[in-house]
């Protein structure tokens, strides 16, 4: 084909009148075309994205949920196989479709209590990842009542908004964690004693979040843009999983337990009651006495806990898990053809220094950061390939100062 003849194998246009003509085997492309082109493509996907979720939900069944937990978090059985029964159901009532009989299949919304750092957030996140659903994460201590300062509570879907690329569809079948939700319990179990606004206030905003309702969200949050246009979201089917330490809730679950012991309902002193892991033995009223409100507990049926770290379980979460911090280090030293190895013994040491100055999971990374830093910074312009770290190498590299000053940022 002559040079001037060139056109457009979708559209016709002669190259003259295009602004550019891409050039394939047999065929030639417009910039125009490929424009719409790309359009068809993206819709196309969009339509995917949300037949996928149906996909993936068909496809894992409790047991393979857990699977996919336990690749990612060592330990924790009890949440995992609670989780993932709640997960299932949660997205088995989303996939339902509308049935003639009154069977209404009530949301899932789940509570893990449990210290911090024993891999709260992390559930959530994994599970946000296995069914490739959006995750928002939001701080309860950062929400209040409307009218006061601080977010309303509508934020955290405009977290959500934002976390699915403002795709509502996906945003309504999202998850959203909510941290500390512990600490907006009321401060006492006698509301005409002490009515603490922020706290029963913002748990009363949150019922009709947590329940399912259609809230009117600013896309970009806050109340400093009033002309901006507002967003429907409907939050029957987003699942909510709230966390929080709960401090000191041990106390309310053991004078429950004794007085159970000693009253008329034997059912516990029968048993022998492991003092060192209370929190298993948690039920909602626990949290109630604690002082979160009944309607709050009733919206967030399914109760369970997360028990402390041990050593086995700190030096497990090093290694193990699919990204475990040591496979992270190993992959980045391999980008630099460094062979990346570490000692039992400096293994064990990290988790000792974690243990002893309780710096908790989070804390590893930080040690192992401490640790490796100078190698990290010398090694890729040297000429050595290998690096093994053993306990005397890491007990160089961390000294006392670093220590304390990890333990001041933890
Ligand atoms: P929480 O939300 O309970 O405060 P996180 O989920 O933020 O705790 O955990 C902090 C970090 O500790 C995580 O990023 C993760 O690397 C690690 N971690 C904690 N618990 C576990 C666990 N059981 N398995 C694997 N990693 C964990």
């Amino acid at each position: 084909m002559a040079k001037e003849e060139l056109e457009c194998s979708f559209c016709g246009r002669k190259k003259p009148e295009t602004n550019l003509l891409i050039a394939g085997l047999d065929a030639h492309i417009c910039d125009r075309c490929i424009e719409q082109a790309h359009g068809i493509v993206i819709e196309e996907s969009k339509q995917s994205d949300s037949s996928d979720l149906s996909a993936e939900l068909k496809l894992r069944k409790p047991i393979q949920i857990k699977g996919f937990l336990d690749e990612y978090i060592i330990g924790q059985g009890a949440t995992k196989k609670v989780m993932s029964v709640a997960v299932y159901n949660h997205y088995k009532r989303l996939l339902q479709p509308p049935t003639k009989d009154d069977i209404d299949i009530q949301k899932s919304n789940i509570i893990m209590v449990g210290q911090t750092g024993t891999g709260k957030t992390l559930m959530a996140k994994t599970i946000a990842r296995m069914l490739n659903v959006p995750l928002a994460i939001v701080d309860a201590t950062v929400l209040t009542e409307a009218g006061y300062v601080g977010e309303d509570v509508e934020s955290i879907l405009t977290r959500l908004l934002q976390a699915a690329d403002y795709n509502l569809e996906k945003a309504e079948k999202g998850i959203v964690f909510i941290d500390e939700i512990d600490k907006i319990a009321r401060k006492s179990d006698n509301p005409s004693i002490t009515r603490d606004v922020s706290g029963e206030g913002v748990q009363q905003a949150l019922l009709k979040l947590l329940e399912g309702t259609v809230v009117n969200v600013p896309p970009k949050g806050g109340r400093k843009h009033p002309d901006q246009k507002f967003i429907e979201v409907n939050t029957e089917n987003i699942l909510f999983i709230a966390g929080g330490a709960f401090d000191g809730i041990e106390r309310v679950i053991s004078k429950r337990l004794n007085m159970q012991a000693v009253g008329y309902s034997a059912s516990m002193s029968d048993e022998v009651v492991d003092q060192e892991h209370l929190l298993q033995y948690i039920i909602p009223k626990d949290l109630k006495d604690f002082g979160l409100i009944p309607e709050i507990i009733g919206r967030l049926p399914v109760l369970t806990y997360m028990d402390p770290l041990d050593a086995d379980t700190l030096r497990a979460i090093l290694t193990e898990p699919k990204n475990a911090i040591i496979k992270q280090y190993k992959k980045l030293f391999e980008m630099d053809k460094i062979e990346f190895t570490i000692t039992d013994g400096a293994l064990d040491f990290i988790v000792g220094k974690a243990i002893e100055y309780k710096l908790g999971a989070r804390g590893l990374r930080s040690l192992c950061e401490e640790i490796l830093t100078d190698a990290m910074f010398e090694l890729p312009s040297s000429n050595e390939k290998k690096l093994n770290v053993t306990k005397a190498y890491a007990e160089e590299k961390l000294t006392k100062t670093t220590l304390k000053k990890l333990k001041a940022v933890s």
